[in-house]
């Protein structure tokens, strides 16, 4: 309660050697711990829909019916066991001598979602009209959380609609923007009651609970998978920190292009959800490009020619538009170190290491710019098709013992956690004076960030290229600055 709930469920079934006392008393101890007492839903889950210890149906309802005596705000049944004739008679006759009580009538899918959820919701109204009807399910894709949304949004009675497991947890998240009368959490990880709950504190305080209304504009970050990405605590961090009626979630988009293009539509078919912007990472940043350019969307001229997208758009109307803000991030940072204006990247000689995608998207910021880059990859053959797309050098990774370059960049994943020995380049290849730049940001002190320093180099790390695409991104979400330093205390924590 500390932790700022505001009602608390007894799940009675999870109590060993459950008796009437015993229910009685954890009623009464929970009732104890705050004046005046935090409403309390009182359930005794039936083993077929998740109970734990499978108490029988006679003693399941009977500590219903003494927690509607001993003033539980909800009592929580199952809609299947309502149609029981006399499990029924015994709980509405409780009910009738309460004043305070209200029944919830739940039912869950383990599996998938329910074949018509609407139907089901009206099967709950016509069998109990003051019943609040909670319907739970297994989502097994992020797609499959508009449904409860759609539901949620129909409804003008009270109703309680969540999606279960990692794909429903946007579900969880949003529950109470979009009209679920509560949402499920747990006070830690270890006391979740179903797959994909919050705990509290990621609750209030990554997704900003308290701060959630119906207006709340929505961003997020479409990766598969998502659950490491540092972006909602970052985003979130500065959208508290300015105050703003906006929310970041991570969103999991498993699957391809044609997962991203249905979330795609889900999104731009509910404008009332307020989905305002989204980072895109991997595997959907070419997918993104793609949706756009089908959706007659507008796609900035950079990331066409990068051929990704990691910044998504959508406008006033409803438009798409893509943008890449990888290389901004990089040239940002890369600028602010040699102490020189867009136009004085010009002529400057860059060897870069690495061919992948993050080296596509520094090439394509530096030769933009005008800098005289040369790529040296493992495979040459990819160094020599950037280059050749690019209009820049290519080199055999073997030649990179004689570099004589004024910027050094390594874009590949060499010296990354767990083999932070690994060097791109030999040490010696490091001259006093040379800027050097790791994209890797973890660790953030690279060995070759370290050899360069210790050589008399100037170096730039991997979170400044991190923070420099998201600060980018912030300010196409929002028009405003986002706090930089703010965003790099955030994820050195998280490091
Ligand atoms: P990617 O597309 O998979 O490319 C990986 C690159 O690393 C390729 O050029 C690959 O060479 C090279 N490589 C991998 N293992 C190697 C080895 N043992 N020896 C030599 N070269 C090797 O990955 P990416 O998306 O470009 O990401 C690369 C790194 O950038 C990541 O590991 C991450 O640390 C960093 N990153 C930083 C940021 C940031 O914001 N700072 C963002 C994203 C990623 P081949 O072509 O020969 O396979």
């Amino acid at each position: 309660m500390s932790a700022g709930a505001e009602m608390l469920e007894l799940r009675t079934d999870y109590l060993a050697g459950l008796t009437l006392d015993r229910a009685a008393a954890a009623i009464g101890g929970v009732r104890a711990l705050r004046s005046p007492a935090i409403p309390m839903i009182v359930t005794c889950r039936d083993g077929r829909e998740g109970g734990v210890h499978g108490y029988p149906g006679a003693l399941r309802t009977a500590v219903l019916q003494q927690a509607v005596r001993l003033g539980a705000a909800f009592i929580d049944l199952e809609f299947e066991n309502f149609h029981e004739d006399e499990t029924k008679e015994a709980i509405l006759s409780a009910l009738a001598e309460s004043s305070y009580t209200r029944l919830i009538l739940s039912a869950h899918s383990f599996d998938g979602p329910f074949e018509d959820l609407a139907a089901l919701c009206a099967d709950v109204h016509i069998a109990c009209p003051t019943a609040v009807p909670k319907l739970v399910y297994q989502a097994n894709h992020i797609n499959e959380c508009f449904a409860a949304f759609d539901l949620l949004h129909e409804e003008d009675e009270d109703i309680i609609v969540l999606c279960m497991g990692e794909a429903g947890l946007i579900s969880r998240i949003l529950a109470n923007k979009v009209g679920s009368l509560v949402t499920f959490v747990s006070l830690d990880a270890d006391s979740a009651t179903a797959s994909g709950q919050l705990t509290i504190g990621q609750y209030r305080d990554l997704y900003r609970a308290d701060s959630l209304g119906e207006n709340t504009e929505l961003f997020g970050v479409i990766a598969d998978p998502v659950t490491h990405s540092l972006s909602p605590a970052i985003h979130n961090g500065c959208f508290g920190d300015l105050e703003m009626d906006r929310l970041y979630l991570p969103l999991w988009v498993a699957g391809g292009s044609n997962e991203l293009a249905t979330f795609l539509n889900n999104v731009q078919s509910r404008d009332w959800l307020r989905f305002r912007g989204f980072s895109v990472t991997i595997p959907h940043k070419q997918h993104c490009l793609d949706h756009t350019r089908k959706a007659r969307g507008v796609i900035e001229p950079l990331a066409e020619k990068i051929g990704a997208a990691n910044t998504l758009i959508r406008s006033g109307e409803g438009r798409l538009h893509a943008y890449n803000t990888d290389y901004a991030g990089a040239m940002a940072t890369i600028r602010s170190t040699l102490g020189v204006t867009e136009s004085g990247l010009k002529g400057v000689r860059a060897a870069l290491i690495g061919a992948g995608g993050v080296a596509r998207a520094v090439t394509a910021g530096l030769v933009e710019a005008g800098a005289l880059v040369t790529i040296y990859n493992r495979t040459a053959s990819k160094a020599e098709a950037l280059a050749r797309e690019f209009d820049c050098r290519w080199e055999e990774l073997s030649a990179l013992t004689e570099v004589e370059a004024q910027l050094l960049i390594n874009c590949t994943s060499l010296g990354m956690s767990p083999h932070v020995d690994a060097m791109p380049v030999p040490a010696d290849v490091l001259k006093p004076g040379m800027v050097v730049f790791d994209t890797v940001y973890n660790p953030i002190e690279t060995q070759l960030l370290a050899r360069a320093k210790a050589r008399g180099c100037k170096t730039i790390d991997g979170l400044s290229m991190f923070v420099g695409q998201a600060m980018a991104q912030f300010k196409l979400f929002t028009g405003c600055e986002g706090n930089a330093e703010l965003m790099r205390s955030i994820v050195c924590d998280y490091l």
